[in-house]
This record gives C-alpha cells, sequence and structure tokens, in this order.
C-alpha cells in the first residue's frame, strides 16, 4: 500500500535527505521516499497503517533535523497541498527562517519584519564598524545578522548534531572572531544568509517554473446543477453538464454537447496545433479551451479523468531516483564529515609545527565554510525534475528520474507494429465469405469483437456500424492474445481470429492472397469467410525511426503477431533494421530477452497485449492515447502524442537533463576543491568561501531549469499561432 503525506516548512535539500535516511534506519517502513521538490513523503507499507500516528512519528524524526515541520495526510491525497508546500523560500534557514513557526498571520508578517531590519541594521553597523574601527559595532552586528543561526546551531548541538549547516557556519564565525577577523566573520554570515535566501528563491522559482509546465489541474468546474454552480471538479458525477468558458481549463473528460470550440492540448499531448471540437467529440480534461463557450456532457469522473491521471504519474515520478540522485545523497552524507575532519587537521597540525595558529585557524575555517553539499543535493535533483517537466510539456511522461537517465544508454530501440508503428485504424478492404452472407460474417465478427480492446476490434466494431442486436446473446467470451478471439453466440461456437487460431480449432479454411491482416470467422468449427483489414503506416514512423539512428541507436528491431508478409512490407516502409513475425506475446518477451542480452533495450508498444514486454524491457515505453491502462500502468514511460518521433524528443530532453546536472556536478565540486586548494596554499579567503558555497548552489540551481528551455522553439509558434 502507498500512502503519500505532505511534509511543510522543510527547509534545505540536504535536511531532507538527512531525514529520509533516518526514517529509513527507523526501519518503520517497507519504504520510505522523502520527495523535496513536491513536498511529499511517500510511504509504501505491506499493511494498513495509522496515518495519524504515522504522520506524528514522520514528523517527530523531521523536526530531530529541523524545528518546525509540519507532516500532514490528507485522504484525499493531496490535491490542495501541493501548491501550498513548495513556496519553501519562507522555510530555509536563510532571511525568512523560523518565521513561518509563528502561527498567525500578523505575527509572522512583525517577526519578519524585525528580522529583515535587524538584518539592514547589522549590514549598516558592520560597514560603520569597519570604518571606524570598531570591535564592540562588529560584535553587534554579528549578534543582529546571525543570531538565529547560532540559534539553531545550539539547539541542534544539544540534540548532538554537530555537522549540521547552522552549526559549521557557527564555529567558521567564531573561530574567525577569536582569530581576530572580526570584519570577516560578520561579513561571512551576511553574505550566507543572502546566499542561502537566493538560493532558497531559486530553488522556490524553479520548481514553479517546472510545476507550471506541468500543470493540467483543472481547479473548478462549472457545472448545470440547478442553475448554473461552480464547483471541486471531484464533486462532479458522471452524466452531467459542465460548461466550459474560454480561457478556461476542462475540468473532466467527457462528450461536447453543446457549442464548438478550439483547444489547446498541448499540456497533454504536446501538440501545438489547437483541435477543433464539436458536438460528439470526445474532450479531456487539462486541455484549454480557446474560443468558444462549450458544455460538457461527462463521461469520467474526476479520478478517472485524464488529468488526474496524468497529475498521478508525474507525481510519483520523482520518487524513482536516478543513480546520480542517490549517489550524491549518500556522497553528501560523507563529504561533511570529511571536510569538517580535514578542517580539524589544517587547525592542529601545521599550526603545532609552525607556530603560527592565526595563518592555519584561518584556512581551516575556509573548509568549514565550503563543508555542506548544498548546492550538489539541491540542484541534481532539480535538474531531473526539470527534466521530466520539460518532458510533460511536449507530451511524454517519465515515470522516475531513473529512466530519463537510463535514457541515454540505450542502443537498441524494439518497437510493436500495430498501435505504434502503424495507426492501428484498419480499414476493411475485402470480406470473402462461403455459404454466409459478407452482413453475417460482418456481424459475427463484430459481436465478438466488440469485447475486445485491440485496435483490429475497435475497427471492426466500427466498420459495423450498427448497435449490436440486444436479442443476441454472447456468452463465454475468451480472447487470445496474438490469435483472436472466441465465444459463444446464442449457444453456439464463434470464432474470429487469425490462421493460428483457425489451425488449433482444426477448422478448414479457405486461404486467400489478399494484403492485410486477415480475420477468419468461424461457426461450430465451420468456416464462414474472412474479413481482410490494413493498417496504415503513421506519418512519423519513417522519420522517427530514421532520427534514432541519428541519435546513436544501433538498433532498432519490430516485433508483431501479425503475418509475415504485412510485418515485412510495414518493417521496410518504417525503415528498421529487423522484422520478427507471427509472435504470440510471450514469443515477444524471448526475442525482447535475446536483444537485452546483446544491449540496452527500449521496447516501445501500445500494451494491447504487450503489457509484459513492456515490463521486461530495461525501459517500456507506452502509446498513451490509444494505449491500454495497462499499458500506461506497466510502462516507464509514455507518449501522451502517440508519435514515435517522441522518443528523440526525450531522448533529447534526457541529454540535455544529464549534461546540465553533469555541469553543476562538475561545478559544485570544481569550484569547491580549487577553494580548498588555494586555501591551503594560502591565497584563498572566507569571501571566496562563501561564493563556492552559496554562490554555486545558486548558480546550479539556476542552471538546473535551463533544461525547461528545451522546447522553447516549439513554445514559440504557439504563440505566434495565436
Ligand atoms: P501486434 O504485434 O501487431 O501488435 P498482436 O500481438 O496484438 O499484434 O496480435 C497479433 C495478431 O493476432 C493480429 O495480427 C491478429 O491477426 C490476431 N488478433 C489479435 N487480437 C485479435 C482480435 N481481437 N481480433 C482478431 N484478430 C486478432
Ligand atoms: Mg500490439
Amino acid at each position: 500500500m502507498k500512502y503519500i503525506f505532505q511534509i511543510r516548512h522543510l527547509g534545505c535539500a540536504n535536511c531532507s535527505a538527512k531525514i529520509e535516511h533516518a526514517l529509513r534506519r527507523s526501519k518503520q517502513f517497507q519504504h520510505i521516499e522523502i520527495n523535496f521538490m513536491l513536498g511529499e513523503v511517500q510511504v509504501r507499507a505491506d499493511r494498513a497503517i495509522d496515518v495519524v500516528k504515522t504522520a506524528a512519528f514522520i514528523e517527530k524524526i523531521a523536526n530531530q533535523y529541523e524545528d518546525g515541520i509540519k507532516v500532514t495526510y490528507d485522504v484525499d491525497n493531496s490535491e490542495e497541498h501541493r501548491h501550498e508546500s513548495c513556496t519553501k523560500g519562507e522555510c530555509a534557514a536563510g532571511l525568512d527562517a523560523e518565521g513561518t513557526h509563528t502561527d498567525s498571520k500578523e505575527g509572522q508578517g512583525l517577526y519578519r519584519r524585525i528580522k529583515y531590519t535587524a538584518f539592514i541594521l547589522g549590514i549598516i553597523l558592520l560597514l560603520g564598524g569597519i570604518v571606524f574601527k570598531q570591535d564592540k559595532m562588529l560584535i553587534l552586528a554579528y549578534l543582529l545578522t546571525g543570531y538565529d543561526i547560532v540559534w539553531m546551531a545550539f539547539k541542534n548541538c544539544i540534540k548532538g548534531r554537530m555537522l549540521d549547516e547552522n552549526f559549521l557556519m557557527t564555529i567558521a564565525t567564531v573561530a574567525a572572531f577569536a582569530i581576530g577577523e572580526y570584519p570577516e566573520a560578520v561579513a561571512v554570515m551576511i553574505f550566507y544568509k543572502i546566499g542561502e535566501y537566493m538560493q532558497d528563491k531559486a530553488v522556490d522559482y524553479s520548481t514553479r517554473e517546472i510545476e507550471k509546465a506541468m500543470d493540467i489541474r483543472p481547479d473548478f468546474a462549472r457545472v448545470l446543477r440547478d442553475g448554473e454552480r461552480i464547483v471541486n471538479p471531484k464533486d462532479v458525477n458522471i452524466g452531467e453538464l459542465v460548461e466550459v468558458r474560454p480561457g478556461e481549463k476542462i475540468p473532466l473528460d467527457g462528450v461536447v454537447a453543446e457549442g464548438s470550440s478550439a483547444l489547446d492540448t498541448s499540456m497533454l499531448t504536446g501538440e501545438s496545433l489547437p483541435l477543433t471540437v464539436g458536438k460528439g467529440d470526445e474532450v479531456l480534461s487539462g486541455s484549454i479551451n480557446h474560443e468558444g463557450v462549450i458544455r460538457i456532457h461527462v463521461t469520467k469522473l474526476f479520478k478517472h479523468s485524464t488529468a488526474s491521471k496524468i497529475l498521478e504519474l508525474i507525481q510519483s515520478a520523482s520518487s524513482k531516483k536516478s543513480k546520480s540522485e542517490n549517489f550524491i545523497t549518500k556522497f553528501a552524507r560523507w563529504y561533511t564529515p570529511l571536510v569538517v575532519g580535514l578542517a580539524l587537521l589544517v587547525a592542529v597540525v601545521p599550526s603545532v609545527i609552525t607556530g603560527n595558529w592565526q595563518e592555519w585557524v584561518y584556512t581551516s575555517i575556509i573548509f568549514l565554510v565550503i563543508s555542506c553539499p548544498c548546492a550538489l543535493v539541491v540542484s541534481v535533483p532539480l535538474g531531473f525534475f526539470g527534466g521530466i517537466g520539460a518532458a510533460s510539456k511536449v507530451g511524454v511522461l517519465v515515470k522516475g528520474s531513473n529512466y530519463l537517465e537510463e535514457l541515454n544508454q540505450i542502443d537498441t530501440v524494439v518497437l510493436d507494429k500495430t498501435g505504434t508503428i502503424t495507426k492501428g485504424r484498419f480499414g476493411i478492404t475485402h470480406i470473402m465469405t462461403k455459404d454466409a452472407s459478407e452482413n453475417e460474417v460482418l456481424e459475427y465478427a463484430a459481436l465478438l469483437e466488440s469485447f475486445s480492446n485491440h485496435p483490429i476490434a475497435k475497427s471492426i466494431v466500427k466498420a459495423y456500424g450498427r448497435e449490436m442486436n440486444q436479442s443476441i446473446k454472447v456468452t463465454h467470451f475468451k480472447e487470445i492474445s496474438g490469435e483472436g478471439l472466441a465465444a459463444k453466440v446464442n449457444g453456439e461456437d464463434v470464432l474470429a481470429g487469425n490462421e493460428k487460431l483457425m489451425m488449433r480449432h482444426s477448422i478448414t479454411y479457405e486461404k486467400n492472397d489478399k494484403l492485410g491482416s486477415h480475420v477468419y470467422v468461424a461457426k461450430e468449427n465451420k468456416y464462414l469467410g474472412c474479413i481482410i483489414v490494413a493498417d496504415e503506416i503513421k506519418e512519423d514512423s519513417k522519420e522517427a525511426v530514421k532520427s534514432l539512428k541519428v541519435r546513436g541507436i544501433k538498433r532498432v528491431v519490430m516485433l508483431t503477431g501479425d503475418k509475415k508478409e504485412i510485418a515485412d512490407q510495414i518493417g521496410k516502409e518504417a525503415g528498421v533494421d529487423e522484422v520478427y513475425a507471427e509472435l504470440l506475446p510471450q514469443d515477444k518477451v524471448m526475442k525482447l530477452e535475446e536483444e537485452l542480452k546483446q544491449g540496452r533495450a527500449v521496447f516501445v508498444g501500445d500494451g494491447i497485449n504487450d503489457a509484459p514486454v513492456l515490463a521486461r524491457a530495461d525501459i517500456g515505453i507506452a502509446m498513451g492515447g490509444a494505449g491500454s491502462d495497462a499499458a500506461i500502468e506497466a510502462a516507464d514511460i509514455v507518449l501522451m502524442t502517440d508519435r514515435l518521433s517522441s522518443i528523440g524528443d526525450v531522448m533529447d530532453i534526457a541529454k540535455k537533463t544529464r549534461r546540465i546536472v553533469t555541469e553543476n556536478i562538475i561545478l559544485a565540486l570544481g569550484v569547491k576543491v580549487i577553494v580548498l586548494v588555494l586555501g591551503l596554499l594560502g591565497i584563498a579567503n572566507m569571501w571566496l568561501a562563501v561564493f563556492a558555497d552559496v554562490g554555486v548552489s545558486f548558480l546550479a540551481v539556476l542552471n538546473s531549469i535551463r533544461v525547461l528551455g528545451h522546447n522553447k522553439g516549439h513554445m514559440l509558434e504557439m504563440v505566434k499561432k495565436r
């Protein structure tokens, strides 16, 4: 069972990592994960847990690391809380610290004003102290600007957590006073706080930008229920009528009952062209109504509507952490003790040898100032979060940072045919008959196919185009994957499917050489006729396959349950390297396993019959629009556009994400190492150390959101079109 708790007032990502580590160590949960970006704690348990007690437990642990953290459980699973919980700028150890702990809003405002005033006064006193060479002024300036840090350090110290940032800053600045570097001590504190503040704002800004890119949550529904009422989309029932005005989001999935308009579905599908809809057309929640007023007949509850489903996927995405994120979290745990240890060594050993305490204590202070791994801990997950956001902007849902990272290692792409390379919209080209009318053959097929989700089934039902005769009873329906369907129609055995199905029932059927997929129909083991359906390749499939090659994919393989002739033809049209036909679902898994032995492979399918293959691949990619729910569930990446070319897009985003994350790691670690070395050589000063600490974090965070800019061109196009 999975539970999502809301966690608020969580200051820095590093604290979040520490809390997560402590919670895991408590061994209370099967699995626990803190999502700093969304302000959520995800708990997996093998049994039902008491949410109130659990929330209190998590809160207790969290508060050992940071004061004022609130953990709550929302029965409705977090709908409203997410937005609030992300204004983290308020709860960090920077200028705003503790302000949020005061309960009343006014108290908070007043407290904050006093803090700001004290801070400004501190800066003035620092300048005064330097100009007039007044140590008392400097000490006062220090107290005014750094009292909260010192206080938190004291509290944490009592709790036995010496390696907390506040504590390290306090030691560093107090040591600076001890060696007589008064102005530096104050200045370091001030710059540290300004840096922290800017870093928090940057995190806040980035998170919001990313969330904006993914924001498809409809806030309200204008339901026509004794007049017009604005209600929470959750409270609208199936069958009700909702009105959507221009500029508003479609709140629930449904069918247009009145009016017509153009919809912006880019949030869902990445498709930048507006979609024109009129009476009778299906509309999806999360799209934005551009032009006219439309009324929609609701066909799905909010929780089953597209917007909710997508949000659910995005929410669970960041819980699957990438290797880099896990590495950084581990790294952070030993980085601080290591640097602090070095600082101690540097302060004592050379000083005893040379007798020059002043110089070496100063150097050790530099070490202390840069001993927080914040830049890494914040910017690496943020980079991945940005990558996931950028992907969702082009209509690709990535269900975890790990998949985005692994996408860079892929060298083989295995594609399903029907619905993936081809449109999956079959047209009937011929109906052959034997001792039956065309209509009979079509009707028997349609009766069975109306129970199936297969693209062939949908097409035959559509071609039949009539309501099923209600007096006909279809029972014992069975779908045989990769072969077809069997059922009893008014008590008589009817089959509809391919050659394999006919052969298994030892039915003598008439072969024909018409090109297309053959759906043979038999009744009471007697062949009635054959429906020949043909599918078309998607417009962009060929280009997409080519672009995969350009992006360094070595092999593109097509698997299908369809006949060899058709498979070869489609394979050639699409330009794939290899084609394997007439495979049953389990054969597809075997073929994929062969590919997995040779390289790292993604499998792309629509999930009709191939959910097991999706699950088996290194990365499973499903077609979201045409695909089944099972596929979306089993897949790691979902293409809402149903276009193969989206794979190239998401590969580009994966690459860019990796580059940005690498840049951040190099920037953060590089600058720190350089400053450490310069410090040892006696060249670096404390100012530089502060920059290496907070300045670098700030830059890294800003760098992270560059990944969002990925699709700028496409966004511009959209704006121009309006
Ligand atoms: P693909 O690999 O092309 O996606 P599937 O594995 O879904 O194909 O199906 C393989 C073959 O099984 C189809 O080409 C068709 O001949 C037959 N088949 C599967 N489901 C049905 C159905 N509902 N009706 C008729 N034939 C079916
Ligand atoms: Mg299929």
